[in-house]
């Protein structure tokens, strides 16, 4: 390992960019892309917008999901050669649901210094105004595409310990929200954020049954960029399931005797097994 400081290489520079809203740069972050050489870029003309805006004149190079073990090679080489290098993604905090993990990586191994210059990041922003309990938290960012891996994504997260926060597409939001309902129950507490820093913002807290209803009430609330948390829930200690509870042991029910289903919905969620066995022979 070299160290970075008998070296004469450049540092990399990992910089956030405005999530929506153009005029949420620091100023620290104009002054490092107007310093560097280089400023390895998601998509060079997206970009080029924020950089006309702020009178950043570096050179761009592509570092994209589809290249960028090659491309982080090759700004490795320029970093060794003493350029100072700029890492921006379109929105937001590279690394974060975004290209740079291999580029960051490799500096790392070669003693490269490597400086964040902090700011916005959907995930942070979110959870700032979503009322949601943030400690613990875990970002999942986004979610499997397919239907039945998402299903049991979420069925992983039981029972729900801490808050989870994700990044969902606007063509699966809906479908992905029902999932919710149905794997942790109708009472279950959750939270989105819509279009943050934009002009159609939308921040909402609330249950599940309130957020799909507020959804499909207008297309309009579908539309733009998501993210969503799912609160920690405390199971309550009263003698009947829970909904969540009680749509796994239905679920379960046709496929395996009760006494299985019931050990598998106890296990689940930490609760009394015979209390499960008596739920599901009253539903027989
Ligand atoms: N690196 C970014 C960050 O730090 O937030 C995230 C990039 S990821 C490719 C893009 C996803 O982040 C979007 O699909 C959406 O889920 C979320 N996102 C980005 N900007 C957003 C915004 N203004 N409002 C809500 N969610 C946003």
């Amino acid at each position: 390992m070299i160290n970075t400081s008998e070296t004469t290489a450049g540092t990399l520079y990992v910089v956030a960019t405005p999530i929506g809203n153009l005029q949420d740069i620091t100023f620290r972050a104009v002054e490092v892309l107007q310093h560097c050489i280089w400023a390895a870029c998601e998509d060079t003309r997206h970009s080029k917008r924020l950089f006309q805006a702020y009178n950043i004149n570096c050179k761009q190079i592509a570092l994209h999901q589809h290249n960028e073990n090659q491309s982080a090679k090759n700004i490795i080489k320029l970093l060794l050669n003493g350029d100072d290098v700029a890492l921006v993604s379109d929105a937001g905090t590279p690394l974060i649901s975004d290209p740079g993990f291999p580029l960051v990586l490799l500096a790392h191994e070669h003693g490269i210094k490597v400086s964040p210059i902090p700011g916005p990041s959907a995930l942070i922003a979110f959870l700032s105004v979503s009322a949601v309990k943030s400690q613990p938290f875990t970002f999942h960012g986004f979610l499997p595409a397919k239907k039945q891996q998402r299903l049991h994504f979420y069925q992983s997260l039981l029972p729900l310990n801490n808050t989870h926060v994700f990044y969902e597409s606007s063509h699966r939001i809906v479908d992905s929200l029902e999932q919710v309902q149905q794997v942790f129950g109708d009472d279950i507490t959750v939270a989105m954020g819509r279009e943050l820093t934009k002009q159609f913002e939308q921040i909402f807290r609330g249950t599940i049954v309130d957020l799909l209803e507020l959804l499909q009430s207008d297309n309009n609330h579908q539309k733009g960029e998501f993210v969503i948390a799912i609160e920690a829930h405390k199971q309550k200690n009263d003698d009947n399931l829970n909904s969540a509870q009680q749509q796994l042991a239905q679920n379960l029910m046709p496929y395996l005797p009760p006494k299985t289903a019931a050990k598998i919905v106890a296990d689940q969620f930490n609760i009394n097994k015979k209390k499960v066995y008596e739920y599901i022979l009253s539903c027989r």
